[in-house]
């Protein structure tokens, strides 16, 4: 990308009114992707106001277009994604370091996001009448747009999470102002030029690329805005909550995880069930590099079958093919960026000085074709004898790591898959349907799979429990998150009350 024109208000692409600029580097190689606008806070104020104008108290263009019509556009979205589906899979494989295979799941989830959304605003009535017990009341119950939506996101599934954002925004009439991270910004540039393309009318999707503060902070607390739907690290969001009460908007936080992959032995009886929990166990931890909120980062197995488990997860670990993403057969990127790649450093050295036993990784991997040093890789890591006073067992390490630990009941398993300040997601494994169903009614997690992992449906809601965050996306109430209801209470025949007697 050479235009530094990244910043879309009104209708209109220009550059941060500072003149100031950010390089965007690729993480294979930590060379420079792209350049782009580093907005400010008077950006975003100018981004807040364009939103504002386009509702106008609810009597703007957007708000005002009947369901077909917005319908009709969210459609129009999910195709120019699909025509531009190599395009973009290319940036998000370079910009976030992913493979381009899963840039081009990322695309298909992200048309099947505006699809159903479409779909679901179409399939609704236009209000519950409600029976207010007499002829002469008419009393509706209906939804309206909230007005003008922040919406902040991380960079590891930038287009996604946006579109978990937007494309309910849009469904339900509001306007909005996205900032993407600072680090991953050029597949959102793409989505709000294909929101123009598909006809939206100017105002209405808004982008300021730039740093968390002072965009994103001012976002959070602009007087203006009336809800902001943060996906991002618990530090941040915890910010951004703060920043946001003083004007009392809507606050909808999707935080970190850390999450259980909790299997049983039982689950391993044939060599076909064992090579299918291992190898699920392996896509849970490290597809992405482990930069995935709901990767399944630490292994809760029981002591019967740890040793043959670890073994094997440990052998096919080492051999996951590290290298660019845009390369054929390459399995898993770099991490996304330098600090990444030392926080995980970090999180290993500390693992192993409380006392892990390092299986497997725990080390950059040496230089290669296609994985020069400069870039930020890293060998995926299996880290055994774990406990739940580790930090690297507490904290989310976004990063490529496992850690291993046991239980020998079933009752044991349930309190260290829930002895976590997160709950986003979890897995169960068992062939036993009863304990299946037991296990996952007890997890405080928002998402449990049984026997499976990673999954997600655009029609079920995604969000956590705990620190997890605040609210859902996906699903009607992440349609619902974008409203606000209103009663409507209608007397047909009027007449005096006579309360007063005078
Ligand atoms: P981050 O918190 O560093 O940044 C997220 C976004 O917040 C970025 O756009 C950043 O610029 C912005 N930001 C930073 N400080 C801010 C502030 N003070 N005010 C307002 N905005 C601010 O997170 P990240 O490192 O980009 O992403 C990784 C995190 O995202 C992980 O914790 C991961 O679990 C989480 N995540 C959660 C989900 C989910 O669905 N729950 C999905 C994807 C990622």
């Amino acid at each position: 990308m050479s235009s530094v024109e990244t910043i879309h208000v009104d209708g209109v692409w220009r550059a941060a009114t500072s003149g100031a600029q950010r390089e965007v580097l690729d993480p294979a190689d930590a060379t420079v992707l792209a350049v782009v606008a580093e907005g400010g806070a008077d950006d975003t104020d100018a981004a807040v106001a364009a939103a504002s104008r386009a509702f106008d108290g609810g009597a703007g263009v957007w708000p005002r277009t009947s369901v077909a019509e917005r319908a009709a556009l969210l459609r129009r979205v999910a195709e120019l994604l699909q025509r531009d589906r190599e395009e973009i899979a290319l940036i998000e494989s370079r910009d976030t370091g992913k493979t381009l295979e899963e840039g081009r799941i990322d695309v298909d989830c992200v048309s099947d996001a505006f699809r159903y959304f479409a779909d679901l605003v179409v399939g609704e009535g236009a209000g519950r009448v409600v029976d207010a017990g007499s002829d002469t009341v008419h009393s509706v119950v209906v939804h309206e747009p909230v007005g003008v939506c922040a919406m902040i996101t991380p960079w590891n599934y930038p287009l996604l999470q946006a579109s978990w954002k937007i494309a309910p925004a849009l469904a339900a009439g509001n306007t909005f102002v996205i900032k993407p991270s600072e680090v991953t910004p050029l597949s959102t540039v793409h989505l709000v030029r294909l929101l123009a393309e598909a006809g939206l009318p100017d105002g209405v999707a808004n982008i300021v690329t730039g740093a968390g503060d002072p965009v994103g902070a001012r976002l959070a607390e602009h007087p203006d805005v009336d809800l902001v739907s943060f996906t991002g690290g618990l530090t941040s969001g915890v910010k951004v909550a703060q920043a946001a009460a003083p004007s009392v908007k809507k606050v909808a936080l999707e935080l970190g995880g850390k999450n259980p992959n909790v299997v049983f032995a039982d689950a391993c009886a044939t060599d076909e069930d064992f090579d299918t929990a291992v190898d699920q166990a392996l896509n849970a931890a490290f597809i992405h590099s482990g930069q995935v909120c709901s990767a399944g980062s630490r292994l809760i197995i029981e002591e019967s079958v740890r040793d043959r488990f670890v073994s094997e997860l440990a052998r096919r670990a080492e051999r996951i093919k590290l290298g660019r993403g845009t390369e054929k057969g390459v399995e898993c990127g770099p991490l996304v960026s330098a600090e990444q790649l030392a926080k995980t450093e970090a999180y290993v050295a500390s693992a192993l000085a409380e006392g892990a036993a390092l299986r497997c990784g725990g080390r950059r991997p040496a230089p290669a074709p296609g994985r020069p040093e400069t870039g930020y890789f890293y060998a995926p890591t299996v880290l055994d004898l774990c406990h739940g006073a580790m930090r690297v067992v507490r904290e989310e390490t976004f990063g490529p790591i496992l850690t291993v630990e046991t239980f020998h009941t079933e009752d044991e398993a349930v309190a260290l898959a829930n002895d976590t300040e997160y709950g986003l997601a979890g897995a169960v494994w068992t062939k036993d349907a009863g304990r299946a169903r037991r296990v996952a009614g007890r997890m405080r997690h928002g998402t449990v799979w049984i026997n499976d992992f990673h999954p997600y449906l655009p029609q079920a809601e995604w969000g956590g429990f705990g620190k997890s965050g605040t609210g859902r996306e996906l699903g009607p109430t992440g349609l619902a998150e974008y409203r606000e209801t209103k009663h409507v209470y209608q007397n047909l025949a009027p007449a005096p009350v006579r309360w007063f007697a005078g």
